[in-house]
């Protein structure tokens, strides 16, 4: 007899994506690995520190260090394996057997994590332009099983930022926990983690994969009040996080000036990849404040991801997502990667035509 999972987890499909390419813009990482120096400064302190024992429990020194970066109490902050963890530790303390609410397009990973966790899911448009519907979500959060709500902003994979209004809007008429995912959140200048303090049903969400270029590392954190953060802190497994990834979390944070330095290069190479995307006949590209643009192909999208795949150049295909159609979605690389993908994007284009 064969032995079977939960329906639901069943009836799901396996993350699955291609992990090497020539020229790799498909997963929002960052295209610059650590500098050497700093990684040896990392693998020296972790020599010193013994190996047989369990890490600092709940991360205790990162999570401090992290909430001296945005001035609040080390209860306030949790630390997880990327932020993927933290949604599903949200998900499983706020929102088994209940609803979470979230947009569509949004983070493809909040429905599936949403599953896993045991809870249902709802997803609500956003309008046409990209914008939140704040009409439809107040009604949606507002539901007394509505008992988690998570909203990305800057979105992926649009690339736009929501209104801060709309999002209050929202956060007024909430029945349960409203996250604020800033994955992007370093490429922009506004973020919500102030207004943790004065909204009690306000979290957080940031990573060190994007603008600081540890996605292999996997870091991220949840800024929270106590109660929400005390929540996590149960449904999150004890010694989640590795030797490893504290430490070089910590190292990430005494090189603030690196980080600043790497969103300035993305932001730059990000406008002159608009730039050279405007300027293909018949291609719209859609405003972005993140390390990525999507744009809209005037053929089939599956045709011209293909053509530059066959270019050695691998990119998103998002055209099934509600509101994408014909759409793609390029990660900002190197000056170099940029030019192969537009290059390629192109004669793609006349290929496809
Ligand atoms: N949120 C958003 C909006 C993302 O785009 C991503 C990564 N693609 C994540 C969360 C998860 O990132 P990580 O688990 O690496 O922190």
């Amino acid at each position: 007899m064969s032995v079977k999972a939960r329906p639901e987890i069943e009836l799901l499909t396996a993350y699955r994506l291609p992990q090497t390419a020539g020229v790799k813009l498909n997963q929002n990482e960052s295209p610059d690995d650590w500098p050497a120096e700093l990684k040896a400064d990392v693998l020296r302190e972790l020599e010193r520190l013994p190996w047989n024992r369990y890490p600092p429990v709940d991360a205790q020194p990162l999570r401090e260090a992290l909430a001296a970066v945005v001035g609040v109490s080390p209860g306030m902050v949790a630390a997880t394996n990327g932020s993927n963890e933290a949604l599903l530790a949200l998900v499983q303390a706020f929102a088994s057997g209940r609803t979470v609410v979230t947009t569509v397009p949004g983070y493809s990973m909040v429905p599936v994590l949403a599953v896993v966790g045991g809870a249902r899911v709802q997803q609500v448009r956003l309008r046409q332009d990209f914008s939140l519907d704040v009409e439809a979500m107040r009604s949606a959060v507002a539901r007394p099983d509505a008992a988690l709500t998570v909203i990305a902003s800057p979105n992926n994979p649009t690339g736009n930022r929501f209104d801060s209004l709309g999002i209050e809007a929202v956060l007024d008429a909430a029945a349960g926990l409203v996250v604020v995912d800033e994955a992007y959140g370093d490429f922009v200048d506004e973020s919500f983690v102030s207004n943790v303090r004065s909204r009690p049903n306000l979290a957080v969400l940031r990573t060190f994969s994007k603008a600081f270029g540890l996605a292999g590392v996997r870091v991220g954190w949840i800024i929270g009040s106590e109660p929400v953060i005390a929540a996590v802190g149960k449904a999150l497994p004890p010694y989640n996080l590795s030797l490893f990834a504290q430490e070089t979390a910590r190292a990430a944070l005494r090189r603030p000036d690196l980080m600043s330095a790497r969103v300035q290069r993305i932001v730059d190479e990000r406008r002159r990849i608009e730039g050279g995307l405007r300027a293909l006949p018949g291609v719209e590209v859609f405003p972005t404040e993140t390390n990525f643009a999507l744009f809209r192909t005037p053929y089939s999208a599956a045709g011209v991801f293909e053509a530059l795949l066959h270019r050695g150049v691998l990119v998103r295909d998002v055209s099934r997502v509600p509101l994408l159609d014909r759409c793609l979605r390029v990660t900002v690389g190197t000056p170099r990667e940029n030019d192969c993908f537009l290059d390629a994007l192109g004669a793609a284009l006349e290929e496809t035509r």
